[in-house]
Parts: structure tokens; sequence; C-alpha cells
């Protein structure tokens, strides 16, 4: 059931998302659209609230309040694997099977949730795998991989989905400063190709060419958002200037 059609090109409606653990609540009513095509960056310190926000959109956090809807369906308990299915996630420490081959790892999901016929998936697998940069290293383990070539990996599993929208979790944090700019490189790619994406990140070089908007957290609450050019340049909010100061 359609129930939240306004605007065809919305792809995710997050509304007053709530989330409190044992007495403390973390996210405080957070709220915030995106349309396709759209890439926003989530920034705030730690402890701030972006994963669990994150993760409150495809219940890996089940939210205490609030609703998100995707494509103007509501994403509830009795519909999350379906949903799941269309929510690329991408993890800070990319969450591989190790013991498959990195062909296997960017196809599985393809054929065991998705039901699509192997020798199809093995084509879209290579053709995520060349888009990451990584198609000559199909039948390697991803113990064989280097951070930065797993986390391509974990890119283009995501993306061999066909998502409606992809979440990355501090991507490039568990990276070596080394190998966080191939990460980035393909994060980039994606964005200009039009993917809808939300990317919680400290690599402000990242935000400030891909982001449509910057929304910055604190304790639970959206402090401010807004375009890279105003927010870097003259973000109203003082924190959110000290916390760009510091970061930036
Ligand atoms: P961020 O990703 O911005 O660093 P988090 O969403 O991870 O912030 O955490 C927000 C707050 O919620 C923190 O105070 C954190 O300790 C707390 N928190 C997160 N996950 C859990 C959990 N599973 N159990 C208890 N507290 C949690
Ligand atoms: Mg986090």
């Amino acid at each position: 059931m359609r129930d939240n059609v306004m605007d065809s090109d919305l792809v995710l409606d997050v509304k007053g998302v709530k989330k409190s653990y044992g007495g403390v609540e973390v996210l405080k009513g957070i709220s915030f659209s995106l349309h396709r095509g759209e890439t926003k960056v989530l920034i705030g310190p730690s402890g701030s609230g972006k994963s669990t926000l994150l993760r409150s959109i495809n219940h890996l956090t089940h939210p205490d309040d609030g609703k998100v809807y995707l494509k103007g369906e509501e994403v509830t308990d009795s519909n999350i694997d379906k949903m799941r299915a269309r929510i690329g996630f991408v993890f800070q420490d990319f969450n591989l099977f190790s013991h498959l081959t990195v062909l296997d790892n960017v196809r599985i999901c393809q054929i065991r949730v998705n039901g699509v016929e192997r020798d199809k998936a093995t084509r879209r697998a290579y053709e995520e795998l060349e888009r990451v940069g990584l198609s000559d290293r199909a039948d390697a383990y991803p113990a064989e991989l280097s951070g930065g070539q797993q986390q391509r990996v974990s890119i283009a599993r995501a993306l061999a989905m066909d998502p409606d929208v992809l979440l990355f979790d501090e991507p490039t944090s568990a990276l070596d400063p080394e190998l966080t700019g191939e990460v980035v490189k393909v994060m980039q790619q994606l964005a200009s190709d039009g993917m809808t994406m939300v990317v919680v990140t400290h690599e402000m070089s990242f935000a400030r060419q891909a982001a449509d908007e910057i929304i910055f957290m604190e304790k639970g609450y959206i402090v401010e958002q807004g375009d890279p050019q105003t927010l870097f340049t003259g973000a109203e909010n003082e924190r959110t200037r000290a916390f760009l100061n510091v970061i930036a």
C-alpha cells in the first residue's frame, strides 16, 4: 500500500524516529527525506546517534517511535526482509563472508534473496566488480585483499542487489589513510552516477564534492542541515561551526 505518496522522486522519508537505550534517548525525533539521485552526508561527533539513525532505517536497530517510508511504503516488521533487500548497507568493517570468494560474496544475495538466476547473477557481479575496479580479483578470498579492496567488494555486493538507496556507515574509518582514497573515489563516482545515498563520514573532501546536503547531528538531534557551500562557509549554528572547524 502506498500510504505516503506526495512526490514521485521521494525515495526515503524518515519521520520522527526515536530510540532510547536504557532510558537514555539517543535519537530524539529525527526527520529527513532523500530524493532519487541525492547524496546526503551525515556528520556529527561520536555518540551523536549517526549509526543508530542509519540502522533504524532498515531495523538493524528497532526504532521506538517514528516511521520510515521507502518509496511511499512504510518499513515495518512484517515487510522488513523485502525492504532490507532494497536498502543497501555498507558497514565500517566490510562484513564480507570470509569463507566465500569475492565473486560469491557479490552474487550470493542476488541468488538467495532476489532469486536471480545464477548466470545472470554472475554477469551482474562482474559488472559491479568492474565498476569498483576489482573484476580481476573475483576468485580471491576477502583475507587476500586490502581493507580498501574489501570495502570496494562490499560496495559491489550492495550495488548488485539493485537497491533503491545505499546507506554507508563510516565506510573508510577502518582503513589506513592511503586506502581511504580508493573507496572515496568509488563513492564519488556513484554519487555522480546518480545513486541515491546517505553517507556517514568524516571525509570532508567527499562531503564538499559529493553531498547535495549535509546533515549535522548532535546528541540525537539534527542541529543544522544545508548544502556544503553554505555549511562550510557560514554555518548558522555555533556548534556546527565548531565541529567543522575541528574536522574540515
Ligand atoms: P555515532 O554513530 O554518532 O557515533 P551511535 O549511534 O553509535 O553514535 O550511538 C549513539 C549513542 O547510543 C551512544 O551514546 C552509544 O553509546 C549509544 N548506543 C548505541 N548503540 C547502543 C546499544 N546497542 N546499546 C546501548 N547503547 C547504545
Ligand atoms: Mg557510528
